[in-house]
């Protein structure tokens, strides 16, 4: 205790209150002591100056035994009081006690020493005391946060929307603090620096006077989206609240990401639906195309079995049929495409093609009557691709234009080139396209309205199947047509520039049997040709055959050290693009273009792809 002890000596007997007063003060200058001889003036004076001990007689004139001890305690109850008794009674004692006294002693066998004493551990326990309670109330506070903080997760977790997410945020913080809560988006001006500090912080921010918190948010893409400042409250935070709050946040950057898979997932079952409805066309549109050559064939193929067929029409008999069986055969090899398509299958080489020759060959095989002319302007058509999808995609566009124009019309075909592309220009005087439909005509079973009327046979498959294929060479194709004059469908392709071009080919370095699939699926949906290695000797054996534009490497699954592939890819010409996978400390070193920690989402790889292509030679880039 610092200071002097202050104590109030309640006794009705002078000669008693004189001997305790003289014991007090005798080690002089420890005790200030005042008296009172009733326990209304006791209760007085402990109001006006309460007092760091009381000593109280248990028979005074206006109370008596226990009921003095409870009125006096009433009248200071954070006092320790320690009563002086004439009897030894052991049960009036523990009364006392219970009743709030601190100690008890006897009258005239008290020593100097014990009163002092007594005196003192009384004042301690009653400091003890009142910390205690200090502590259980700070419980209880904390107590209820928590279980608000519980009810509130609840609450977060169930929002599917990152906005109303947010919202519900700010108001658990209003209601948890009883504050004010201001809701920023990224991109509002903020309204003092105070904020805009805050924004770039992960956690939350508190003022100095503590009045004020400012708690960045991220949102579904994982950057800070929002800002929430809470302010106007008249008590200062805590640092329980600060946790609290901080606590919610992570709750609800938890659940953002969990928003964003879930995003993820919506798509991906979208897109399953789609397929199956797909699926289900196809077979409606295969079972009824298929029935036609069928049809033909078998019924010219009994004629000739009964020998009702000689001479030329045995001849125009057998043509039919093999058109017919050619027709079936497109239909298989188209259908066949779509489901490697479908199933993410669909493996392009990246050879040098030279678009003049395979136009020849292609003109060879759709074009016997020699209608179509070739006019290549272009000293070195070549791009680079697989040679035999190419030619698939242009046999259906020469042959469209043959099938949808007169038989004698004339079709043209020209290759020439762009800063980037070398073009091919098919362009026939037919019955065109109507305006409204050419941006569907890339469709799956997609088919004009006049192709419709005219009989021609189609399906609608071979269009789709061209844009597809020639996206994946990193090219486009687009139409462009008049109803009853003819189209042009020009097809792009990126050149070959010093030996580069045409598809890029990413390598996969990874252990892990579920990641190898599902990046090798996403990549080759995104039109680059794809190889995976298990081993780091396995893959810089492969460099030195092909060399890619990019590798990936999943840290968490290469035990050996990847030093010597880092090098490799320096020191190559053009340079490999390095993209590292994994725990954020493996990927420290230099040597990446970009690191993709785990778990990532579709996004992120595709925005791990674009960074690494930046850092490509230009005409390497897409
Ligand atoms: P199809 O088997 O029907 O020919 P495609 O996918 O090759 O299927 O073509 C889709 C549709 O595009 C055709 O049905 C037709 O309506 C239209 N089309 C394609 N090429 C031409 C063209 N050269 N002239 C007019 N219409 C065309």
């Amino acid at each position: 205790m610092a200071g002097k002890m202050h104590v109030l000596i309640v006794e009705d007997n002078p000669a008693d209150a004189r001997l305790v007063r003289a014991y007090l003060e005798s080690t002089s200058g420890l005790a200030e002591v005042m008296t009172a001889a009733t326990l209304r003036a006791a209760a007085e004076m402990a109001r006006e100056r309460p007092p760091d001990a009381i000593l109280l007689d248990m028979s005074l004139p206006d109370g008596e035994g226990i009921d003095a001890v409870a009125r006096m305690h009433a009248a200071a109850p954070n006092v320790p009081i320690v009563i002086l008794s004439a009897l030894q009674d052991e049960a009036v004692a523990s009364q006392a006690l219970q009743l709030g006294a601190q100690d008890y002693l006897i009258k005239g066998r008290v020593e100097e020493s014990d009163l002092r004493r007594a005196l003192h551990y009384a004042i301690e326990r009653q400091q003890l005391l009142q910390r205690l309670a200090r502590s259980e109330a700070r419980l209880q506070d904390e107590n209820a946060i928590l279980r608000h903080l519980a009810a509130a997760a609840g609450r977060l977790f169930a929002t599917l929307d990152e906005r109303s997410l947010v919202k519900l945020l700010a108001q658990e913080a209003r209601q948890l603090f009883g504050a004010r809560v201001d809701l920023y988006a990224r991109g509002a001006g903020l309204p003092d620096t105070f904020l805009e500090d805050a924004f770039n912080a992960r956690r939350p921010v508190i003022s100095d006077d503590r009045s004020r918190l400012a708690v960045p948010i991220a949102g579904t893409s994982g950057r800070t989206a929002w800002l929430l400042d809470v302010w106007e409250r008249n008590d200062p935070f805590t640092e329980g609240e600060v946790f609290a709050l901080d606590l919610l946040r992570r709750y609800v950057t938890i659940a953002a990401q969990n928003l964003a898979l879930f995003g993820e997932l919506q798509e991906q079952r979208s897109s399953i639906l789609q397929l199956n409805h797909l699926k289900d066309d196809l077979i409606a549109v295969l079972a009824h195309d298929f029935k036609g050559p069928l049809t033909t064939i078998m019924g010219f193929a009994e004629l000739l079995e009964l020998g009702e067929l000689e001479g030329d029409e045995a001849e125009s008999a057998l043509r039919t049929i093999r058109q017919s069986a050619t027709r079936l055969a497109n239909l298989a090899n188209d259908t066949l495409e779509l489901s490697r398509i479908d199933q993410g299958e669909l493996n392009l080489s990246t050879d040098p093609v030279d678009l003049g020759n395979l136009m020849r060959e292609v003109l060879q095989s759709v074009d016997p009557s020699k209608r179509v002319r070739l006019d290549v302007a272009v000293d070195d058509p070549v791009v680079r691709g697989d040679p035999a999808r190419l030619r698939q995609v242009f046999e259906n566009i020469v042959g469209n234009a043959m099938k949808y124009s007169a038989h004698d019309a004339p079709v043209e075909v020209r290759i020439d080139e762009s800063e980037r592309d070398v073009r091919v220009l098919v362009t026939d005087c037919g019955i065109g396209i109507p305006p409204d439909e050419i941006r569907f005509m890339f469709d799956r079973f997609s088919r004009g309205s006049n192709a419709k009327k005219s009989k021609v046979k189609g399906t609608g498959l071979g269009l789709y199947l061209a844009r597809v294929l020639v996206e994946r060479h990193g090219g486009k194709i687009e139409i462009e047509s008049e109803v009853g004059r003819g189209s042009t469908f020009t097809v792009c392709l990126p050149r070959v520039l010093d030996g580069v071009g045409g598809v890029l080919r990413v390598f996969i370095l990874t252990g892990d049997h579920q990641l190898a699939p599902y990046i090798t699926h996403e990549l080759r949906d995104r039109g680059f040709a794809t190889r995976r290695d298990r081993t780091l000797a396995g893959l810089l054996q492969r460099i030195d055959i092909e060399p890619p534009e990019i590798v990936i490497v999943d840290l968490d699954t290469v035990s050996e050290d990847v030093a010597p592939l880092i090098d490799r890819a320096c020191a190559a010409t053009p340079p490999i693009a390095l993209i590292a996978i994994g725990s954020a400390a493996a990927a420290q070193s230099s040597g990446w273009k970009a690191t993709l920690p785990k778990p990532f989402l579709t996004s992120d790889l595709e925005a791990a792809l674009a960074r690494a292509q930046r850092t490509l030679q230009p005409a390497l880039r897409r």
